[in-house]
């Protein structure tokens, strides 16, 4: 991936932690302290694998899991921790876990003495959006994701053995990201995912596939906007209805990644009006999203007013005008402002599929 100041590389592959340690051993010594920051859930579950797997010495910060890191308080009990551990400008943090996590793990390596090196280590299908393009940031109690830098790491380690663990809830927000990265590039790599009659038939080698190519389509857009003054904006498709879903419903209540599997169906109905996407898409991809077993239930518990004062929230909300990716065709986006009338109707449409 290469921005205008950094460039650093992916790896992926299972099994590939110790050859990591390998591979960067030289750069692991010249640092004076090694911090691993992981949340409670992956350390239970894979302790193990990485003390066997990573042999050169560390300190270990452990999180509470999910948005429960992405705090205030989080964020200054782990550079407090760095503080009485002596950690200096010579120091490295490496994240290991899932987006939340890699976004704490950034955001504390973007100021803890003005900017640290770290390596993000994502254990989740969902992370292999997050670790990438070097979005960083905590929560507020008034915004997600509301205070943040733009800090790249430096390097990605994606060793696939993480996920054997996954459960389903979390197979399914991670799939919904790369059915966005699909959806947003390539109409053939699209049909693939029609074809599919539940989530039990996706394969292994063809998700690990599937993760490979979903993170060259976000690599190649945050390289030709890190900042998000336009292209990167496509990365947002499903996510401003989607993320008033994920606000309405309450954080934890609902992944991220089913807030956008459902966000994604108005932005489809929109791109049928707006763009050129044949008609009956979006209730094509309604039947799949239906099939991989994505609860569309949640719809109905929000108020059309409750998710439109979220929209209007959002951060790329401008002058009360709703900017929506939408499609011209399957794998080609633009972005256009929508009217709160014309998301109502969209709205409207979702709920008669869902009731
Ligand atoms: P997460 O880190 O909260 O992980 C989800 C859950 O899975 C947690 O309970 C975690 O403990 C558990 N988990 C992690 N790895 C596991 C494993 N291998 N096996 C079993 N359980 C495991 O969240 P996520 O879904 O990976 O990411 C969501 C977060 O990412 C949100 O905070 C969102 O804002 C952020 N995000 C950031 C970007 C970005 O560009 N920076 C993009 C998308 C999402
Ligand atoms: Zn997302």
């Amino acid at each position: 991936v290469k921005t205008k100041d950094s460039v650093y590389e992916v790896f992926l592959g299972e099994n590939i932690l110790q050859s990591f340690c390998e591979r960067r051993a030289a750069d692991f010594k010249k640092y004076d302290q090694l911090v691993i920051i992981t949340d409670e859930h992956v350390w239970r579950l894979h302790e193990d694998y990485v003390r066997t797997n990573f042999n050169l010495s560390f300190k270990l910060y452990i999180v509470p899991n999910g948005e429960a890191c992405k705090t205030f308080e989080s964020y200054f009990q782990v550079q407090t921790f760095l503080l009485e551990e002596n950690c200096s400008r010579n120091s490295a943090l490496i994240a290991l876990g899932g987006g939340a996590v890699g976004d704490l793990t950034g955001f504390v390596a973007a100021t803890f003495m003005r900017g640290i090196p770290f390596y993000q280590i994502p254990t989740t299908i969902l992370a292999h959006d997050s670790a990438v393009g070097g979005k960083t940031a905590i929560n507020h109690p008034n915004g997600k994701n509301m205070i943040g830098a733009f800090y790249q790491p430096t390097e990605v380690l994606y060793d696939f053995h993480f996920l054997k663990t996954l459960p389903e809830a979390e197979v399914r927000s991670g799939l919904a990201e790369v059915i966005k990265h699909a959806i947003i590039s390539d109409a053939s790599w699209m049909d693939e995912f029609i074809a599919l009659p539940n989530l039990k038939a996706i394969n292994n080698k063809e998700l690990l596939l599937w993760l490979e190519k979903g993170i060259r389509v976000k690599a190649r857009i945050v390289e030709l906007d890190e900042k998000e003054q336009s292209y990167r904006k496509f990365l947002n498709f499903g996510h401003t209805y989607g993320h008033a879903i994920e606000a309405s419903v309450g954080y934890g209540k609902i992944t991220h990644g089913e807030a956008v599997m459902i966000g994604m169906i108005p932005a489809l109905m929109l791109s049928e009006l707006h763009g050129n996407v044949e008609e009956g898409y979006a209730k094509k991809v309604y039947d799949l999203a239906k099939r991989l077993g994505y609860n569309f239930e949640h719809v109905l518990q929000c108020s059309f007013e409750s998710l439109s004062k979220f929209m209007q929230k959002d951060k790329k909300t401008t002058n009360g005008e709703l900017h929506f990716a939408l499609l011209q065709e399957i794998g080609n986006p633009f972005v256009q402002i929508i009217s709160v009338k014309e998301i109502k109707r969209c709205d409207e449409q979702l709920r008669q599929w869902v009731k």
